[in-house]
C-alpha cells in the first residue's frame, strides 16, 4: 500500500490527472499522513534555515513546499463532496482537525514569519516584479492576519478564541439542522395541500411517516427564510403555519434556540478582532477584501436598499390588487400572487420550456458554443482519460491557437453520494512555477432522466450550468507563475464575478437560438416565448433585492459591533428589529432572507461572516462587464481576448480592484446592475 501510493508521485496522465481508476480509498490517509510529514519538514528546512532570508529561499521554497500533500487534498476533497461514502467520511472527520493544526503550526511559527518579516521590511530594495512583490505582499499579510505578531500570551488566548468559535459554530449547526426538522408543518387532510403538485403531496406523505406518524402529510422545512411550497399552497392558513414556522426557528426557546450562541459568538468574534488589532469583526474580514472598508460596503447597500425597497412596495400594491380586499397582503400570500402574476403577465410555464432545454444541447450547443465564439477555444470528450464516478466526464480543452489548455470535467447528475447544490473545483491548480495546465471540476444535480430518455433542464438548470462554467473559464484561463494564485483563487468578494459574467450567454439571441430546440422536433424556442422570458428577468426584484440586502445588513449589524457593544446586547430579536429599521430595510412584508437565529450562512462557519454582502458586490462588477459586452457587440473574439487576458488570466497574483481598474479604465459603476434589476433610482 505505501510502496504503490499513487499520490506520492506526480500523476503520469495527460495534464497530471489525478489517476483515479489507480486510487483507492486505503490511499488516502497515508497520503495525508505523509503529505503532512513532508511539508512539516520542508517548513522546518525552511524555518531553520542559518542563511539570511531571500525571496527564493524562503517564498519559493513556501510555494513549493507540501506537494503530496496538495495532490491528495485537492482529489479528495473532490471526492467527499462528488461522491463520498461512510469510509470517506469518517476519513474526512480524522483529516480535518489534523490539517487545522497543520496550518496553525505554519502560520504561527515565529521563526518562519521572521524571515517574512525581514524581506517585507527591504521589499522595495528587492526590486522585485509584479506578480512576485505581490507574493511577498499576500505571505505578509496572512501571517499578520493569523496572528503573527501577536505575544505568546496572545496566541495562547487566539488558539483558546479560535477552537471556542469552531466548537459554536458546530453547534449552531447543528441546532439550525435540528430546528429545522423539528419546525416542520403537520396537516392531516390531504385537500390542505390543493394547489401542490402530485409529487410534492406524495414527498410530504413520506415525510409524516419518516417522523413517526401513522398518518398525515409534512411539509419539511429548507434553510431560507421563503419556503418553496408558498408559492403554490392554496389553504392561507397553512400557508401562514408555513411561514410562521420558518421565521420563527431558532429563537422559540427550547433545544433549538440559538439566540444565546448567536450571542456568544458575535462577543468572541469581536474580541479576536480586537487581538488582532480591528475594532471589530466585519473590520478584520472585509479588510481582506476587495471592499477594502466597511464604509464601502454600507456605501454600496446605501446606494441599492432604497431603490430596493421602493420597488418592493410597488410589487406589493400589485399583490394587493390581485388580492383584492378580502384581507391585507401578509409575508405568507408574496410567493402566492407573485406565481398568479409571473403566470398572467408572462404566460411562462416552466413544463413546457424543458423539451426546449435538453442537457447535451445545451452543454455543446450552448455552453461550450458561447465559450468558442467569444474565446475561440474547442472542446473533445475524452473518454480514454479515467474520472472519479461513471458519470463525471473529461474533456480537453484546447485552446485559441489550437495548442493544449486544460481539461474540463463535467459532472452533472444528482446522486446519494453527492451533496446538494452546484460548484466547481480545481483537480489541478495552473502555475508556471510547477509547469501545470489547469483540470477543473464543474459539479450540478441536475436529476437525470430514465433510460433512452433525454435530460431535460429547467432554467434554472440551464443558468447553472452556465455559471459555473464560468468559473471553469477563470480556471482554465489563469496564466500564473505562483499556485497561490490560481485561477478562482481571489477574494471571496471577487469570485462569483466571472463567473455571473458568463451567465450574461444564456439568454443572449445568437446562443440561445444555437441550443434552445425542441429535443424531439427540433424546432427552436419560440420568438415571443424568447422575449418573455427576457422580460421576466426583472420580475420580482424589488423582493428579491430586499430580502437579499435586508440578510447582508443583519450580518453587517452584528459583525460590527465591538466587544463591549456586543456584551451590551442581550436580546436578539430586538437587536434585529432595530438593526433593520435603523438600515431602512423593514418591511413588513418582505423578511429578511435569513433572520439571525437560522443564518447558517455567518454563524455555522465563518466563511461569509461580514461576507454576505459578497453576493451582490461581485454582481457590481459583472453588471458593468455585461454592459461593456453589450455595448461592444456581444460574442466577439477581440471583447473575449480583452476579458480573458486582461482579467480571468490574472487569478489572484494581483491585487483585484486594480485588475478591474486596469480591465475596464476605470471604477464600477453601480447603475448597470439598478438597470439589470429594473430597480427604479431614488433621488
Ligand atoms: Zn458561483
Amino acid at each position: 500500500m505505501t510502496t504503490d501510493n499513487p499520490f506520492f508521485a506526480a500523476s503520469d496522465l495527460p495534464y497530471q490527472l489525478p489517476p483515479f481508476d489507480r486510487i483507492e480509498t486505503g490511499h488516502y490517509l497515508p497520503a495525508f499522513e505523509r503529505g503532512m510529514a513532508e511539508q512539516r519538514a520542508e517548513v522546518e528546512a525552511i524555518a531553520s534555515l542559518p542563511e539570511p532570508p531571500t525571496f527564493d529561499n524562503t517564498l519559493v521554497a513556501l510555494e513549493r513546499s507540501g506537494r503530496v500533500l496538495q495532490r491528495v487534498s485537492a482529489a479528495f476533497f473532490n471526492v467527499t463532496s462528488s461522491d463520498t461514502s461512510p469510509e470517506l467520511q469518517e476519513i474526512e472527520s480524522r483529516v480535518v482537525p489534523l490539517l487545522s493544526a497543520h496550518g496553525d503550526a505554519i502560520m504561527l511559527d515565529r521563526r518562519l514569519f521572521e524571515r517574512i518579516e525581514q524581506l517585507y521590511a527591504q521589499r522595495d530594495a528587492l526590486a522585485l516584479d509584479a506578480e512576485p512583490a505581490w507574493l511577498l505582499e499576500r505571505y505578509h499579510t496572512e501571517f499578520v492576519r493569523a496572528g503573527a505578531r501577536l505575544s505568546e500570551q496572545e496566541h495562547v488566548r487566539l488558539r483558546e478564541l479560535n477552537s471556542e468559535l469552531a466548537a459554536l459554530a458546530t453547534e449552531f449547526g447543528n441546532k439550525v439542522r435540528d430546528g429545522m426538522k423539528a419546525a416542520a408543518v403537520v396537516v392531516e387532510d390531504a385537500a390542505d395541500l390543493a394547489g401542490l403538485s402530485a409529487d410534492a403531496i406524495a414527498a410530504a406523505e413520506v415525510a409524516a411517516r419518516d417522523r413517526g406518524l401513522t398518518g398525515g402529510y409534512a411539509l419539511n422545512l429548507i434553510l431560507p427564510t421563503a419556503q418553496p411550497a408558498l408559492a403554490s399552497l392554496h389553504n392561507r392558513e397553512v400557508r401562514e403555519r408555513l411561514h410562521t414556522a420558518s421565521v420563527g426557528r431558532g429563537s422559540a426557546g427550547g433545544d433549538h434556540d440559538t439566540t444565546g450562541l448567536v450571542l456568544r459568538i458575535v462577543r468572541l468574534r469581536a474580541e479576536r478582532a480586537r487581538l488582532l488589532g480591528f475594532e471589530h469583526h466585519a473590520a478584520y474580514n472585509i479588510a481582506d477584501n476587495t471592499a477594502r472598508s466597511v464604509d464601502a460596503v454600507q456605501e454600496m447597500l446605501a446606494k441599492l436598499a432604497p431603490a430596493a425597497v421602493a420597488n418592493a412596495r410597488i410589487e406589493a400594491e400589485d399583490l394587493q390588487e390581485a388580492i383584492g380586499d378580502e384581507f391585507t397582503l401578509q409575508p405568507w400570500d408574496w410567493a402566492y400572487y407573485t406565481e398568479q402574476i409571473r403566470r398572467d403577465r408572462y404566460a411562462i410555464d416552466e413544463a413546457e420550456l424543458r423539451p426546449y432545454f435538453e442537457l447535451e444541447r445545451v452543454l455543446g450547443d450552448g455552453v461550450f458554443h458561447a465559450a468558442g465564439r467569444l474565446y475561440g477555444i474547442r472542446f473533445q470528450e475524452r473518454p480514454d482519460l479515467p474520472a472519479y464516478h461513471g458519470d463525471a466526464r473529461v474533456f480537453e480543452v484546447f485552446d485559441r491557437d489550437g495548442g493544449p489548455l486544460g481539461l474540463f470535467i463535467g459532472d452533472f447528475f444528482t446522486r446519494p453520494s453527492k451533496r446538494g447544490g452546484a460548484w466547481a473545483n480545481a483537480l489541478v491548480p495552473q502555475s508556471r512555477l510547477f509547469g501545470t495546465a489547469p483540470v477543473v471540476v464543474n459539479n450540478l444535480n441536475i436529476n437525470r432522466a430514465p433510460e433512452g430518455e433525454p435530460t431535460l433542464l429547467t432554467l434554472d438548470e440551464v443558468r447553472t450550468l452556465f455559471h459555473e462554467f464560468g468559473h471553469a473559464l477563470h480556471t482554465l484561463f489563469s496564466q500564473v507563475h505562483f499556485p497561490k494564485f490560481a485561477g478562482t483563487r481571489v477574494p471571496r468578494d471577487f469570485v462569483e464575478y466571472p463567473s455571473q459574467v458568463n451567465e450574461v450567454w444564456m439568454l443572449w439571441p445568437e446562443v440561445l437560438a444555437n441550443y434552445a430546440t425542441h429535443h424531439r422536433t427540433g424546432e427552436p424556442l419560440p420568438q415571443p416565448v424568447v422575449e418573455r422570458l427576457q422580460a421576466a428577468e426583472q420580475f420580482n426584484k424589488g423582493f428579491a433585492t430586499t430580502e437579499y440586502l435586508a440578510a447582508t445588513l443583519l450580518d453587517l449589524a452584528w459583525h460590527t459591533l465591538t466587544v463591549e457593544e456586543a456584551e451590551a446586547v442581550t436580546d436578539v430579536l430586538a437587536f434585529e428589529a432595530a438593526a433593520l429599521e435603523r438600515a431602512g430595510v423593514a418591511v413588513p412584508f418582505v423578511p429578511p432572507r435569513y433572520r439571525t437565529a437560522y443564518f447558517a450562512h455567518i454563524f455555522s462557519g465563518a466563511a461569509y461572516s461580514a461576507g454576505y454582502y459578497s453576493y451582490i458586490w461581485s454582481e457590481v462588477l459583472d453588471a458593468d462587464t455585461v454592459d461593456w459586452l453589450t455595448e461592444q457587440g456581444g460574442l466577439r473574439r477581440e471583447l473575449g481576448d480583452a476579458f480573458r487576458d486582461g482579467l480571468l488570466a490574472k487569478g489572484g497574483s494581483a491585487d483585484s480592484m486594480e485588475v478591474y481598474r486596469a480591465f475596464r479604465g476605470r471604477d464600477p459603476l453601480i447603475e448597470p446592475l439598478l438597470k439589470r434589476r429594473g430597480l427604479i433610482s431614488v433621488p
